[in-house]
This record gives structure tokens, sequence and C-alpha cells, in this order.
């Protein structure tokens, strides 16, 4: 240690004492965080309300902290909520495992699973931690119908999955767009 390195170490204290204190107004001021900042996971849905999630179990195989808990469920013509063969039945985060780091959504390969920007995951007891499917779904955009429900964006997954994103929903395409591509009324009942 040199003769003045004690004296550069009271330098640091000293000019900090003349700096302007950053205080956060947590929680009355909330900070907005990036926009790609890694918070709360979402389950997404098509645009008729079907949930995106196929059970497939990749992004609990995935996550490194073994933070999530899948169960699928074979969907049924009378009871369908995914436009494949199955959906997730159970569906589980638990916040007190997860470190955010963002491989789940990386696995996931129907774009099923996002992360939000909300960072307000804190709780007094450890039950409340354990996010449900309930609480990850995304909530009912317009146009959207909850499941369970038919396929209205078409027959097959290719018709949701393989789509311009851009393109009119089928209950948006009028008759006489319809009669003149040469189509069918079919998957053009609209969400209620
Ligand atoms: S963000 Fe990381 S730790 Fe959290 S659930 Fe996903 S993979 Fe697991
Ligand atoms: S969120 Fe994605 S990876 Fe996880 S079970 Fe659902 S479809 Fe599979």
């Amino acid at each position: 240690m040199g003769f003045f390195d004690p004296y550069k170490g009271f330098g640091v204290t000293f000019s900090t004492m003349f700096k302007k204190p950053t205080t956060e107004q947590y929680p009355e001021q909330k900070k907005e965080t990036a926009p790609r900042f890694h918070g709360r996971h979402q389950l997404n849905r098509h645009p008729d309300g079907l949930e995106k999630c196929v059970g497939c179990e990749l992004c609990a195989w995935a996550c490194p902290a073994d933070a999530i808990y899948v169960e699928g469920a074979d969907n049924t013509e009378t009871e369908r909520y995914s436009p494949g063969e199955r959906y997730g039945r159970v569906y589980q985060i638990n916040y007190l495992r997860c470190i955010l780091c963002g491989l789940c959504i990386e696995a996931c390969p129907t774009r099923a699973l996002t992360m939000s920007n909300d960072y307000e995951l804190a709780d007094d007891n450890r039950r409340d931690l354990i996010f449900t499917k309930e609480q990850l779904l995304a909530p009912l955009a317009a146009g959207m119908e909850a499941p369970p429900h038919p396929m209205r964006l078409g027959s097959s997954e290719t018709d949701y999955y393989v789509r311009d994103p851009d393109a009119p929903l089928p209950w948006q395409v009028t008759d006489e767009q319809r009669a003149a591509a040469g189509g069918s009324d079919a998957g053009s009942e609209r969400p209620r």
C-alpha cells in the first residue's frame, strides 16, 4: 500500500458527501423499466381467446431453478382450450425459485410464455408467490372469448400458427371479400 492510498480512500468519501443523494420514492413513484426487462411471466392467447400453451413442458425442462410445474391434458371437441391436441391443464411458476433468467421463454415453441415488465413480486408469505395458470394467463382482449370453445381461426392448427399476424381475422372479412377470394364461411363465426 502506498503512502497516499489512505488519503485517496478518504477523498472518495469526502467527495461523496457533496453529491446529491438519490432517493427513490417507491412505491409512490414507480420507475419505468427497460423495454426488455425480465419481469413476471404471462401466458398468451390466440386472437380468438384460445390459449397458446400446448402443455409440452419444454419451459419446465429448460428452467435451471426448477420453478415451473406443468401438467398437460387432451383437448376434446366439446372442451377445447388450445388449437392443438393438448393444452396446459395445470401451470405454476414458483417465484420463490425463479431467477428471471428468461430461459423458459426461449424454450417455448409456441410463444405462449413471455415475460412482462412487472417487477412487483414481493409478498409476506410463501404460498402467494406460487402463481397459478389463472394468474399468469393474459386477460381477454377485445374480440376474444374465454375457453373452452371451438377453433375460430380455421379448422387446423396451421390456421393459427402459419398466418400473417397483420391479416384480418376470419370474422373481420366481409362476405364480398370472401366471395371474391372464392372462400367458404368456415371459421368466420365471431367470438361472443
Ligand atoms: S425465468 Fe428462468 S428461473 Fe424463472 S421460470 Fe423461467 S427459466 Fe426458470
Ligand atoms: S408455456 Fe410453452 S414451453 Fe411451456 S408448456 Fe406451454 S407451450 Fe410448452
